[in-house]
């Protein structure tokens, strides 16, 4: 379970943890109608601490309520401000954030006409998502019979919510069958991504990962990319498919949750060796040597903070 911290920042204020209450007929809670951000902090090598890349994830938090046509009732510097205040007061080295703002408490009409919006910045230490293992051995992914949602169904762009049904429907649907994570097809039969994280394949040299089309555009995805393209590989943003993935000789996925965590079997069938590849070994050191600010040259990712 989530072990408890002692403070959510709530509508300006920290509050202790037993007290970030809201009414059972929050707007949000019967339509979905909030939307989010997952952020890690690292400890870094030189005793201090750091968020990797805060100001993306919160200009992403701004962007998912322009999406959704609901106000954001703090702009990026003050959400920045706000995630650093909540880990000073709670005293987290490391942790994982999550700020979410969501329709409050007033009419429970679908239209969200007056109701108030509330902000959250809950922090907690949160370890390897898919498993420490994981990081090392890989994970055992089945396609989802749910495809990711039609930009003109829910927009995936926005981290809302409500969007996390088809995560959760493809997350359940994976579990119960046996497997560590669902890899979801978007409405034409691509590869989009998984239920909270984008997808990476490698063959020979070449690294492909989706194009924005049906995906969360993913903050990690970007620096996965990035990293890749400064290590020298050729990265593609180009459509691809399943048969293609079970063919690759790396498959990984990047997440803040889940970081960079390599795929050893899709359906049944060994990716690779069956587990990390040599390119995923090398991309996924050179993510944990950034978030811990061991790599001066992308110290532009980092803010840094102390208590
Ligand atoms: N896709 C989905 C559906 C997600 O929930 C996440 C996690 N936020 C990602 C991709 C990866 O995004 P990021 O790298 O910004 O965490």
């Amino acid at each position: 379970g989530l072990e408890p911290t002692p403070f959510i920042w709530f509508d300006g204020e920290l509050v202790p943890w037993s007290d970030a209450k809201i009414h059972v007929l929050t707007h949000a809670l019967h339509y979905g109608t909030g939307y989010f951000e997952g952020i890690r902090a690292y400890k870094c090598a030189n005793g201090q601490s750091a968020v990797f890349r805060l100001r993306e994830h919160m200009q992403r938090m701004v962007n998912s309520s322009k999406i959704l046509a609901l106000p954001c009732p703090y702009n990026v510097d003050e959400l920045c401000k706000a995630t650093i205040d909540t880990l000073v007061a709670n005293k987290m080295s490391s942790a994982y954030i999550r700020p979410l703002s969501f329709v409050g408490f007033g009419s429970l009409g679908v239209y969200p006409g007056e109701n108030p919006i509330n902000t959250i910045i809950a922090v907690w230490n949160w370890g390897a998502y898919l498993g420490a293992e994981a990081l090392e051995m890989g994970v055992r992914v089945r396609t989802s019979s749910f495809n990711r949602m039609h930009p003109n169904t829910h927009m995936g762009k926005a981290k809302a919510s409500g969007n996390y049904v088809n995560s959760v429907l493809a997350k359940i649907e994976a579990v119960r069958d046996g497997y560590d994570e669902a890899l979801m097809l978007d409405t034409n039969g691509f590869v989009s991504e998984a239920t909270g994280e984008n997808v990476f394949i490698v063959r020979g040299k070449t690294i492909k990962t989706t194009p924005l089309t049906s995906i969360l555009e993913g903050i990690n995805r970007a620096s996965v990319i990035t990293l890749a393209k400064d290590l020298g590989y050729e990265v593609v943003e180009t459509q691809f498919t399943r048969d293609e993935v079970y063919c690759a000789d790396e498959v990984f996925f990047s997440g803040t949750a889940a970081e960079v965590t390599p795929v050893r079997e899709i359906d049944n069938r060994i990716i690779g060796q069956g587990r990390a590849g040599e390119v995923t070994k090398v991309l996924q050191k050179a993510f944990f040597e950034i978030v811990q600010g061991n790599n001066p040259k992308y110290k532009e990712w980092l803010t840094p903070y102390s208590y």
